[in-house]
């Protein structure tokens, strides 16, 4: 308790306020000693396995299958059978009702997979369970919604489901990710296997669950765990007709390659590093909130973060003065603290990663902030960063960190602003603030990117397509056009 303080002839006031603890009952989480694959609807024992741990204090949570090649096989054989002997002849109202049963199972079961999502993630509950869960529900709400309406959505072209989707995740969201992926290819009528990341598969485990209480007919999703080589296995077996992957853009090139002439159809969702530019004419205060909500939000573990901040040269000094002042009041630590903002670095490789970039940037010349927190001893941590006086060569502002990690450059004229937010090989997401609506405009007709928010930042809804250009990938997840890559036309 803080000591308190008389002013005046005033009530005395604690001198300082504190928060005091609030963490989320980790007992609402039951989880299994180990864990095997979801195969054809049953829990197919693994081979050989691994432990997966909370990156918020190294502790094991469960132990988990390292598919093997015969276990991604078998898999894929099960996806394969439930296509062609039952789902594929599915009445298209009855397939939406299976998702929508999913989606109010999800919402009804939200808490429990809130904890479970930021006790294997690293997250702060905050976001999971406002943002990770509403979100995955509402695709499932959304793609039930498109499922008897795909005659309506591609008029005169006789759409038809490819056969087994192959689905990779990645870490950063991962029952979200699982979403985006499992809805759509269910509601045109597909089969799926997919692979959760290798740290984060404790949601996609219980999600199993939720299907098997939606009555999803068996084989329909199949579930393998395991590393890259479970996923490399998934890409190259000839029984998948198509590949859904989010994560690297190393690991997406390298599928492409793997994929070139074999028919397969493919769709990359790949990295970032985005430019939030912000006018002089902005609300300064608000585009501050929007600034920390594109980089800190998720430990800036997100593909379309705002990590290069364009800064109007007028405003870049009260701007950065005020974004200073409010990264002091964010609090990291407890990922099950409702208090916390930011988390833990989802793994130690990626905190090597963030690390290392991080060294560079100071190396290369740039000025770094971060405000004075304590980091908890065990778990891996990083404390928001600010780079400032940074130089378009450097590697911070040219590389992914995918951290809680920001570069400020600042620009005189639109054009120049245009100039370096386009000075990427990457193309996903931008953001501009400014009062102006045609500026806005302007601006979004100008920058090469998939998604360009306008005065906020990480705003995501299913009914928004989402995506990238060159290195960001191809095609598009979320609302009309993401059934398209999940059908075939006449
Ligand atoms: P990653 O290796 O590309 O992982 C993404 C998914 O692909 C994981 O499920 C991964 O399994 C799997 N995978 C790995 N190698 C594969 C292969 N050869 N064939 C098929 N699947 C494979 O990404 P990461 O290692 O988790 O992170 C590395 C960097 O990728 C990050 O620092 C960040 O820059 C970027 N990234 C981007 C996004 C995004 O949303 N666009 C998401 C995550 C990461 P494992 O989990 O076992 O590796
Ligand atoms: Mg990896």
């Amino acid at each position: 308790m803080s000591k308190l303080e008389r002013k005046q002839d005033r009530a005395p006031v604690p001198s300082e306020w504190e928060y005091a603890p609030a963490p989320e009952a980790r007992d609402l989480v039951k989880l299994r000693e180990r864990y095997g694959h979801f195969v054809g609807g049953e829990w197919l024992e693994p081979r050989e396995t691994y432990m997966t741990i909370d990156p918020a204090d190294e502790q094991p949570l469960a132990e988990i299958g390292q598919a093997t090649p015969a276990e991604v096989d078998l898999a894929i054989g099960a996806a394969r059978e439930a296509f062609e002997n039952g789902w594929s002849d599915v009445s298209a109202s009855e397939r939406a009702k299976y998702l929508f049963r999913i989606a109010r199972i999800l919402q009804e079961r939200s808490r429990e997979f809130a904890v479970l999502e930021s006790l294997n993630g690293g997250k702060p509950i905050r976001e999971s369970r406002d943002v990770d869960l509403p979100l995955a529900a509402a695709h499932f709400f959304y793609y039930a919604g498109w499922a008897d309406k795909l005659e309506y959505a591609f008029p005169n072209r006789s759409p038809r489901p490819i056969g087994v989707a192959g689905q990779i995740i990645p870490w950063n969201f991962p029952l979200l990710m699982l979403a985006w992926k499992i809805a759509p290819a269910l509601a045109t009528g597909n089969t799926v296997v997919l692979k959760p990341a290798e740290t984060t598969p404790l949601s996609a485990l219980l999600f199993c669950d939720v299907l098997r209480q939606a009555e999803l007919p068996p084989g329909v999703v199949n579930i393998i765990t395991g590393d890259g080589h479970t996923g490399a296995e998934l890409v190259k077996h000839p029984g998948v007709d198509k590949i859904a992957f989010t994560g690297s853009t190393e690991v997406g090139k390298a599928i492409q390659r793997e994929l070139a002439g074999t028919g397969k159809r493919l769709t990359l969702e790949l990295g970032g590093k985005a430019a939030n530019v912000i006018f002089d004419d902005a609300a300064l205060d608000q585009a501050v909130e929007g600034i920390v909500n594109g980089i800190y939000f998720n430990q800036g573990h997100v593909c379309c973060a705002g990590s290069r901040l364009l800064v109007q040269e007028s405003i870049s000094d009260p701007l950065i003065g005020k974004l200073k002042r409010r990264l002091a009041t964010l609090r990291v630590g407890d990922p099950l603290d409702k208090n916390t903002n930011v988390g833990a670095i989802n793994s130690p490789q990626q905190l090597d990663k963030i690390k290392e970039l991080v060294a560079s940037g100071e190396e290369e010349g740039a000025e770094i902030y971060q405000p004075p927190c304590r980091l908890p001893e065990k778990g891996y941590w990083f404390a928001p960063t600010v780079f400032t006086n940074v130089a378009q060569s450097y590697r911070i502002a040219q590389e992914e960190i995918f951290g809680p990690v920001l570069s400020v450059l600042t620009f005189r004229t639109p054009d120049e602003a245009v100039e370096k937010a386009n000075n990427t090989p990457y193309g996903l997401s931008a953001g501009v603030w400014t009062e102006k609506g045609s500026r806005i405009l302007a601006m979004s007709q100008r920058l090469r990117a998939g998604v360009i928010w306008a005065n906020t930042y990480n705003r995501f809804d299913p009914s928004s397509p989402f995506g990238g250009y060159r290195e960001s990938g191809f095609g598009r997840e979320g609302g009309r056009h993401g059934l398209e890559p999940y059908l075939e036309f006449e």
